[in-house]
Parts: structure tokens; C-alpha cells; sequence
């Protein structure tokens, strides 16, 4: 089914502010209580990720389950929007990744993927693409920051030990102009 909802650009740009003020919030406020993969598990992203990623990527565990989802997001299920945030076994909020549980490899994958393009983006660039894929496609699973994401998790997930380089599938996206 066709997303046919469309939403005026005073709102558009609204929720993306809201999305970018939103996200730097959240990484102050779980930074206290955020590390590093340890040395092994960093070892098994080694293959396809660069050492600066793997080093400065910070996790921190939220001790009382999913994260509550924010107002401009009920707004937007309101709206039609389908995205079920406390779903979402972790959530990556710049170079920090929030969860709640332990995390299986391909999904810490999944996460340090969203840290590249934060990288490769910058915070607003990554609300701004990341709000408007929202908005004009209607679902969760159809922002193109997440398919890139899902797609190179699942290639690792496949074969873990088939080296591919994350930042140039992200930096080949951004050229192709499929964000
Ligand atoms: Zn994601």
C-alpha cells in the first residue's frame, strides 16, 4: 500500500528539530554510564568497520527496559505514521547506543552501521534524512537510513567472516544520493 498522507513543511521541519534536539538530549543524558565494546567484541566487527568506530562507539544500558517513546513520535502514530518505538531493542543517539537488554552481534552491528552515518552525516543531516524518509514513505522499515542499515547487518549475519567495508557501502549511499 502507497504511503498517501503528506505532510505540510512547516511540520516536516518542526519534527525534524524536535528529532534532532531529541537525539542530543538522550545522548547527554546516557552518556555518565556509556563504554566501548570490550577488546572482543570489537574484534569481531574489526572486518568491517574502522578502528575509530569500534573505539569511540560508546554502549549504555538502560536498567528499567525500553525507552519511552517521545511525544513528537505518538503525535506522529496519531498521525498515521508506523513506528513502534519501544520496540526497538537499542537506539543509537549519535556515537552512543542505548539498550536494555543484552544484544545479540547483529544487532550491535546494526547499531555501530548508524554510527557511521551519524559520522558521515552529522546530527542534523542524519534527523533531517532520517525524519523526511519517515514522512514520505510512512513506515519505520522504509527510511532508507534504516534499510541501509538492515541490509548490511543482514550481509554480516549471513557470513561474519566476509570482510566488506560499512563505511563504503554508507559513503556509495550518500554518493548515490539514496538517503
Ligand atoms: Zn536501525
Amino acid at each position: 500500500m502507497l504511503f498517501t498522507t503528506s505532510f505540510p513543511e512547516n511540520d516536516i521541519a518542526r519534527y525534524v528539530n524536535e528529532t534532532a534536539t531529541y537525539i542530543k538530549t538522550q545522548r547527554e543524558a546516557y552518556l555518565p554510564d556509556a563504554a566501548p565494546l570490550s577488546p572482543r567484541e570489537q574484534e569481531v566487527f574489526r572486518p568491517f568497520f574502522n578502528e575509530g568506530i569500534l573505539r569511540t562507539t560508546l554502549f549504555s544500558r538502560k536498567p528499567d527496559g525500553p525507552m519511552e517513546t517521545p511525544a513528537f513520535l505518538k503525535e506522529l502514530n496519531d498521525r498515521g505514521v508506523a513506528f513502534s518505538w519501544d520496540r526497538l531493542e537499542a537506539i543509537t543517539f549519535v556515537d552512543m547506543v542505548v539498550f536494555y537488554r543484552d544484544l545479540e552481534p547483529n544487532i550491535q552491528f546494526h547499531e555501530l552501521v548508524h554510527a557511521v552515518q551519524y559520522q558521515k552525516l552529522g546530527l542534523k543531516q542524519f534527523a533531517n534524512k532520517y525524519v523526511r524518509g519517515l514522512l514520505s514513505r510512512g513506515s519505520y522499515e522504509k527510511i532508507p537510513l534504516e534499510a541501509n542499515a538492515r541490509l548490511l547487518e543482514e550481509k554480516f549475519f549471513k557470513d561474519p567472516t566476509q570482510a566488506f567495508s560499512v563505511e563504503a557501502e554508507v559513503q556509495r549511499w550518500i554518493n548515490e544520493n539514496k538517503f
